[in-house]
């Protein structure tokens, strides 16, 4: 049993004026910090707006480390003033916020060589623009690819945000004419019941756009639950507290769904007990007074909150303001997040850790999205896993049946042995099929041109 005072750590929120302490803004007052819009014109978007915000409190150094991962990070950077003043200024390298959304290069590492731009197969399994439909009765729809904020390890930097130096996209901003084919795929596929909202980020819709998208989608008979995903309650509480139009469109729709008796929720996405203040819990106990259901899908990070007492105590935390902690998703094997990546091992752990701390629909599920499209599975549900060479091997038989799927952990973490082998090609298919050849045994003779084909890898 742990002290009296840990056990209710997890209900302390910080309720200071910490924004004050950067020197930008150290004559905000609470009631101009509180409006949603003054935090979205005042987002640091550039690099320059780091300097001219921080002034002295920010080193020559770090600006020049900056400077230099934005000429290869594929996100843009654009945070919250909210976000920014949570970030610890006198240690930025080891700040878990910083960490997500504001890249060193001095904290870059290479790409896993089997890393994928769409490690998720979310493109291969798009039936009509904007939608994805990979499990028979749910599917994600992607009505616009802009966030308030963009994560440095978003695991859609293929499409979400602007350009960068390196990537080239095709942001596009909500269009509501666009969404009719969507609205009539769903319609025309009657097993489909569930429509995960995300993107982007549904705090970019506008209110009208909530609620046409949500009245659309209720209408369907067959539609029964939809959830709008948005990062927003985590990174710009300010929203829900202050915009008034955006909350009644959303409880508009909460309440035609109950009237039909269908369930409308808020997915978030909260993954460092730093992200929990005061402010987040305003912003719940409006949505929970509204009869909002929210939950949230945390992705395990390196530093961020692979640490078994990070861990729990965002777990209690986000239980305490009647959030529901839904996903761990292990790290997606995408473009530029090595230095995120966590081993499966570690998932595994934490996972251990954190069960029995609260109530079991309170404890998250811990999934890996396996590469290649097999969808979320059960972190310990792996068929095979060599803990030396970190490659785990995954069948999806109700999504792909008969398809194997393999994870890789990052090479960095591996001991020194494993590393070496990864480094040479041809170790690297003897690791490969030895491990597929311990789940179907006729596998490990695979020739380069199938492995690369049946598994996506570029081996
Ligand atoms: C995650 C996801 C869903 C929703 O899955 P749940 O496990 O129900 O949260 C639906 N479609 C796709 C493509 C997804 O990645
Ligand atoms: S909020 Fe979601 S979609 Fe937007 S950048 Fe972050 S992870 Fe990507």
């Amino acid at each position: 049993m742990s002290d009296e005072k840990e056990l209710v750590a997890h209900r302390e929120f910080r309720e200071d004026e910490f924004w004050r302490e950067i020197p930008a803004w150290k004559d905000i007052s609470r009631e101009e910090f509180a409006d949603h819009k003054w935090q979205a014109k005042n987002s640091i978007i550039k690099l320059k707006h780091v300097k001219e915000i921080l002034g002295s409190r920010v080193r020559e150094e770090t600006l020049l480390d900056i400077e230099k991962a934005l000429e290869i990070a594929p996100m843009n950077v654009r945070m919250t003033p909210y976000l920014f003043s949570l970030i610890n200024w006198d240690d930025p390298a080891n700040d878990p916020l910083r960490r997500q959304f504001l890249p060193f290069a001095s904290q870059m590492l290479p790409n896993h060589p089997f890393y994928m731009e769409d490690s998720l197969h979310e493109d291969v399994d798009s039936p009509v623009g904007m939608l994805t439909h990979r499990y028979p009765d749910k599917v994600l729809f992607l009505p616009l690819t802009t966030c308030p904020v963009y994560c440095a390890y978003c695991t859609r930097s293929r499409i979400i945000g602007g350009s960068t130096a390196t990537v080239e996209k095709d942001t596009y901003g909500a269009k509501p004419k666009l969404w009719d084919d969507v609205f009539q795929y769903l319609r025309s596929n009657p097993q489909v019941e569930d429509v995960v909202i995300s993107g982007g980020d549904a705090f970019n819709l506008q209110a009208s756009q909530i609620k046409y998208i949500g009245e659309s989608l209720l209408d369907i008979p067959n539609i029964r639950r939809i959830r709008y995903a948005t990062k927003g309650i985590a990174i710009l509480p300010m929203k829900i507290l202050t915009d008034d139009d955006w909350v009644k469109a959303l409880s508009d729709v909460a309440k035609l769904g109950r009237d039909k008796g269908k369930s409308v929720v808020i997915h978030t996405h909260f993954s460092s007990p730093r992200e929990i203040t005061g402010w987040s819990k305003l912003a719940m106990e409006r949505l929970f007074s509204e009869g909002i259901l929210v939950r949230n899908q945390a992705v395990l990070q390196s530093d961020v909150n692979n640490d078994a007492e990070i861990m729990t105590l965002m777990t209690r935390q986000l239980g305490y303001i009647n959030i529901q902690p839904y996903y761990v998703y292990m790290h997606d094997m995408v473009p530029n997040c090595e230095r995120f990546r966590t081993t499966l091992e570690e998932g595994v752990e934490l996972e251990k850790a954190v069960r029995g701390t609260t109530a079991g629909f309170n404890t998250p599920r811990f999934v890996c999205d396996v590469p290649g499209g097999g969808g979320k599975r059960n972190i310990a549900s792996y068929e095979y896993y060599d803990k030396e060479t970190g490659i785990s091997v995954w069948r999806a038989p109700e999504v792909k049946p008969g398809q194997l799927f393999l994870y890789f952990d990052p090479i960095h973490k591996l001991a020194a042995y494993a590393q070496k082998r990864w480094g040479i090609e041809k170790e690297r298919k003897v690791m490969v099929r030895d491990a597929l050849s311990r789940v179907e045994p006729d596998l490990g003779s695979l020739n380069t041109e199938k492995l690369r084909e049946r598994f996506g890898i570029n081996i």
